[in-house]
């Protein structure tokens, strides 16, 4: 047969048919990290892989976030608050003075019934 050697990569066992679709690069995209020194970091990564939520800064090795009015580490620099300090940023001293009259008034009544 003048065309036997046509066929010859298509017999059995010879490897699978190349995919040209294998070959295009992965999909990526940027995304913007930004450290607390207001480095901003750019990395490129594969299109439906989920970005770390932090990315260590290369330059300072702070972490860095995609929020950059918000870096991450800055709610760690804030100094600890007492339970008490959370409920004063909530309600007044009259707001107090008023929950504080209410539940001894309540506490009054309990005990004027025994
Ligand atoms: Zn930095």
């Amino acid at each position: 047969m003048p065309n036997g050697h046509v066929i010859r990569g298509a017999r059995v066992g010879s490897a699978p048919p190349r995919h040209p679709e294998r070959h295009l690069p992965v999909p990526c995209r940027s995304v913007s990290y930004w450290c607390r020194n207001g480095h901003r970091t750019d990395i490129r990564i594969v299109a439906d892989v989920t970005a770390p939520t932090v990315w260590d800064c290369p330059r300072c090795g702070l972490p860095a976030g995609q929020d950059a009015q918000d870096p991450p580490g800055r709610t760690r620099a804030e100094p600890y608050k007492t339970h008490l300090a959370y409920v004063k940023e909530r309600r007044t001293d009259a707001e107090g003075e008023a929950i504080l009259a209410e539940a001894l008034a309540a506490l009054r009544r309990r005990r004027g019934r025994r």
